[in-house]
Parts: C-alpha cells; sequence; structure tokens
C-alpha cells in the first residue's frame, strides 16, 4: 500500500485564505434554491413530488430543491445498478483504484466549495466542514490503495496435485444510506468503499444534506465514472430507503445513522423475499453516549479543553460527541467552574461567519428534540450553562448546554441527544468510574484523563468502546490512525478507514484445480 497521509487542514488563520472563503461563500449562494435530479445511468430524472433542504442557520433559505424518489425509480436504479455490474466487476483493481484517486483530486480542487456547501446546508463552522472535506479525500486515498491488495490471485497451501487459489469478488448491487452529519466524508467513504471493490450502488442521501450529495454525484461524472455505478436517489428515508432496503433485488446495505433506523434495517434485510437468492449483508454504523473520566490527577485545562471540543464541537451533532461527562469528585468544582464558563462564553451564529463557533441544529425536529431532553434534564438535575434556545438567531440555534445529574437515572444520561448537551456525574473512585462509563447500551467512543499508567492500563482493557482515547477528546477520528466504529447498539464494528473496512464489500472464492489429468 502506497504510504498513506491525512489531508492537511485548510488554514483559516491566515487571512487571505480567509478572504478567499468568504469569496467562496458568496459566490456558491447563488446556486441555492435550484432544482436538482434524480440520476440514475446517467440520466436525469424529475418527479412529481419534491422536497426542500433549507439552511438551518436561516430558515427562510433553500439551498435546493429535490426529487422525491418512489417505487419506480428505486426498481429502476436498482435494475441500472445491476447492468453497470457486468462490466464494472471486470474492471481492473488498479484501474477502480484510480478513480478514487481523481475523486480525491478533484475534491481536493474544490476544497473551499464543498467547506462552503457544508457550511451552508448543515450549519458546519468552517474548520469543521474543512475536517469534513479533508476526512472525504481521505477516504479516497486510503480506500483506493487499500483496495490494490485484493486485485490479486491468492496461492493456498496446494492439496494433493492441485493449484489452490482464493481471489475476492464483489457482492453486487448495493444501497448506500449515509446520514446528514458528516455529509461529505461519510457520505464518500460509504459510496467508495463500495465501488471500489466492484460492486455498483444506490446512492440515497440524507434529506437535510441532499445538495452536497447532488454536488458530489456531479463530481462523480466529471471524473468520469462509469454511468450506472453509482445512482443517486433522493427522497424520503422511510419512503424510498425503506423501499430499497426491502427490495430482494438489494445485494448489501451500507447504513450509516440512528439506532432505531439501523435496526430497523438489520430486521428487515433479514427477511427473506420473493425472488431474493442471498442473505443481505448489512453494514450498520449507528448512534452513540459517549463518556470522559476526568481523574484526580488529570491535566484539568487540558481535560476541559477536551471536554469542550468534544461535547459542543458541530453542535454536538456527533455519534462521536461527549454526552457524559464523569469527574472525580475531587477536582468536580474545580474543573466544573472553568468548564461552565467557557461554555457560556462560545459565541453562536450563522456559521458562514468564521468567527462563531456554535450553529444551529439541523432542523426543527431536531431543535425540539433536544428541547425535550433539556426539558427532562431541569426536572432530573440541574442546569448550569445554556438550557434554552438562542431565540435572536434566524434559525435552529440552542446554546451549549450542561445538565449536572445526582444518579445515573436520567434519561439525559442514558438516551442519545443529538445536540449540544452535555450530562455531568460526580464519582468517588475510579472503579465506579469503570462501571458508569461501560453503563449504557452503547459502546462507540470514550476517553480517558489521567497520568496514572496503572489505570490507563485498566481502562484499556475494561473500556468497551470501539474507539478509546487517552488523554485527548473522543471526537476527531482520524482515518488510518483511528479505525472508527462501535460495539454494541453502535453498530457492527466496521472499522472505518482501516485495513479491514474493505473485505465488508466482498466476498472470498476459493478454487482448487487438480492437475492430474
Ligand atoms: P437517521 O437514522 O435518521 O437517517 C440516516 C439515513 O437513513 C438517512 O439517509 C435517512 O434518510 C435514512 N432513513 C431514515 N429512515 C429510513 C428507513 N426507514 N429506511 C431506510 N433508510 C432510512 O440518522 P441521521 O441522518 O439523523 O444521523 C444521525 C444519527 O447517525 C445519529 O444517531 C448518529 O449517532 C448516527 N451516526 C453514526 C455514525 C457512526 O459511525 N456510528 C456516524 C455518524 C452518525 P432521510 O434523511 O431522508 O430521513
Amino acid at each position: 500500500m502506497k504510504e498513506f497521509k491525512n489531508e492537511v487542514y485548510t488554514d483559516f488563520k491566515n487571512e487571505e485564505k480567509r478572504k478567499e472563503m468568504e469569496k467562496v461563500l458568496k459566490n456558491v449562494e447563488k446556486d441555492f434554491g435550484k432544482e436538482h435530479d434524480i440520476v440514475i445511468g446517467g440520466k436525469r430524472i424529475k418527479l412529481e413530488e419534491k422536497f426542500k433542504s433549507i439552511n438551518p442557520s436561516k430558515k427562510d433559505q433553500v439551498i435546493g430543491v429535490f426529487q422525491k424518489g418512489d417505487e419506480k425509480t428505486g426498481d429502476l436504479a436498482l435494475n441500472t445498478a445491476w447492468e453497470a455490474f457486468k462490466t464494472w466487476k471486470n474492471v481492473s483493481q488498479e484501474k477502480r483504484a484510480e478513480y478514487l484517486f481523481k475523486i480525491a483530486e478533484t475534491i481536493r480542487r474544490k476544497r473551499l466549495e464543498f467547506d462552503s456547501y457544508l457550511v451552508f446546508e448543515t450549519g458546519k463552522n468552517w474548520l469543521e466542514a474543512d475536517a469534513d472535506v479533508a476526512e472525504a479525500i481521505d477516504f479516497c486515498e486510503y480506500y483506493g490503495a487499500d483496495s490494490l491488495k485484493y486485485g490479486k490471485v491468492f496461492d493456498m497451501p496446494t492439496f494433493d496435485n492441485e493449484k489452490d487459489e482464493l481471489v475476492y469478488i464483489p457482492l453486487g448491487a448495493g444501497s448506500v444510506i449515509p446520514p446528514w452529519n458528516f455529509p461529505l466524508a461519510i457520505l464518500v467513504g460509504m459510496t467508495t468503499s463500495s465501488i471500489v471493490t466492484g460492486n455498483t450502488v444506490v446512492l440515497k442521501p440524507a434529506s437535510d444534506a441532499a445538495y452536497i450529495a447532488t454536488k458530489f454525484m456531479e463530481l462523480l461524472e466529471e471524473v468520469g465514472l462509469p454511468d450506472g455505478v453509482v445512482n443517486l436517489v433522493t427522497g424520503p428515508g422511510p419512503i424510498i430507503g425503506d423501499y430499497l432496503v426491502k427490495h430482494p433485488k438489494t445485494r448489501f446495505i451500507s447504513f450509516t445513522g440512528s439506532k432505531d433506523v439501523g435496526l430497523g434495517i438489520v430486521e428487515e434485510a433479514g427477511k427473506h423475499r420473493e425472488g431474493q437468492i442471498w442473505i443481505k449483508r448489512v453494514v450498520a454504523e449507528m448512534g452513540g453516549k459517549n463518556a470522559i473520566i476526568v481523574e484526580d490527577d488529570a491535566n484539568i485545562n487540558s481535560a476541559i479543553e477536551g471536554c469542550y471540543a468534544s461535547a459542543f464541537g458541530f453542535q454536538g451533532q456527533k455519534c462521536s460527541a461527549l454526552s457524559r461527562l464523569l469527574l472525580h469528585e475531587k477536582i468536580y468544582d474545580e474543573f466544573l467552574n472553568k468548564f461552565v464558563e467557557k461554555t457560556k462564553n462560545t459565541k453562536i451564529g450563522p456559521t458562514k461567519y468564521y468567527e462563531n463557533y456554535l450553529g444551529p441544529v439541523i432542523n426543527e425536529t431536531a431543535f425540539k428534540k433536544v428541547l425535550t431532553y433539556i426539558e427532562i434534564g431541569k426536572k432530573d438535575g440541574k442546569i448550569l450553562a445554556g438550557g434554552e434556545p438562542d431565540e435572536n438567531k434566524d434559525g435552529y440555534f440552542i446554546k451549549p448546554t450542561i445538565i449536572e445529574l445526582n444518579n445515573a437515572n436520567s434519561r439525559v444520561f442514558r438516551e442519545e441527544i443529538f445536540g449540544p448537551v452535555v450530562a455531568v456525574l460526580k464519582y468517588k473512585n475510579f472503579e465506579e468510574a469503570v462501571k458508569l462509563f461501560n453503563d449504557t447500551e452503547y459502546g462507540l467512543t470514550g476517553s480517558i484523563y489521567t497520568k496514572d499508567r496503572e489505570k490507563i492500563n485498566i481502562a484499556k482493557k475494561e473500556l468497551h468502546c470501539g474507539n478509546l482515547y487517552i488523554n485527548r477528546k473522543c471526537t476527531g477520528a482520524m482515518v488510518g490512525a483511528h479505525p472508527f466504529g462501535g460495539f454494541n447498539m453502535s453498530g457492527t464494528d466496521s472499522k472505518t478507514g482501516s485495513p479491514d473496512h474493505l473485505l465488508l464489500f466482498l466476498q472470498a472464492k476459493a478454487i482448487g484445480e487438480y492437475l492430474g489429468n
């Protein structure tokens, strides 16, 4: 595998870069409000029913109008994907990897444009948007290079005058269903890992990020990816997403999203439907209820920085976000005083302005849901910061919120809250902290801050999560360095950005040829 290096982030501290970004932001806005098509086999399709994607920082700004995919479009997309599969599966592994390198290069060239789409359509601040775009590039480079190891015949130990081989072949046509919260990185990672291994896909993007998906589709056309390898079908998840999941022609499903939708997909995909000749393979990465433990010997200032970024980066709308903050009683007051002060000083507002750290939550449903959890938090504990929307703004802004709890029974301690809310609990000793950390149905990310080597060693063994960090934040997994994916209700532990990931989209075929005839 060629040496992989993570993409460097854009330096927005540089005034010239900032000015350039401001220009690009203005420019991309001119394209908003237009209608976009479904793309199947390179053909553009309009339907009667449409939906809109809006700017969550400015509710009256329509980012784009999209087609509501229906059953007929679902059938057409899957048939087209299977047709394209006949040739795509035979394209050499090197050539397929080349496409990914070209995709990476083209995103790199359009870096600030993509950054801007993320700022407007999903409310990411500049740094978060840029990190998302960088991760998309990383996935293309990483999967492109990693795929080369499968493009050969593996000689096996021979048996009795035979030539014994193993080859890896693709699965077929699958459905890719990403979330809106890493609207480029996850969508690109899920799509490219599927196609680089020789599969073809129907890409059903999240409705709140349909514009970004459309722009990615345009980019695939620009790099000359053959028609039908990726087919873009927009529309509501519960309708077209569900249809694709249940469809007997769907060979595999790559899903990232909430626990409830993920479990529904696992259940539906497990049913045998008429005409279906395979067991559908499901990759499902889901939610989290992530914890950070801060021990009494920790570097407090560093822990505060890490916890703040983990809890409130992208408004807490990361599957990896800190949601349960566990503080040792000896440092409890000192930590909380500083943490609360820092949180209260957060700059909130539309993310098209560089100075705003905290943007809006994604939509009205999320806004209401997060506020409902805050109300529960008010009953079950005490609000130390935030606890209300930021009413002076034109979007779905909620102040970063810290809720102090007395015990772990509250729903705010147990259920995923996809917004800027963190629950805090005091503990007496390390054993109690480990118990609280593991007291969840999820198992995605987590951190511990301590200088004690013995505790670090215990943490490595006992803290049950797919991505454990020590003396650093629990968000910001890097492709390559931090293979990403969770345990238990957090998903199937698919470890994206790792040497294991591509195998999920391949099947092994063993060939034994008798040489004695
Ligand atoms: P959802 O589960 O609501 O949606 C995810 C995708 O599924 C969207 O494309 C959605 O379409 C689609 N969908 C919705 N209902 C169905 C259905 N019945 N059948 C098929 N597809 C359906 O998640 P969000 O987009 O809100 O994303 C946030 C969630 O994702 C959080 O729980 C977060 O923790 C998790 N996540 C997990 C990650 C991980 O790696 N473990 C990474 C990132 C996020 P539509 O938008 O049209 O509803």
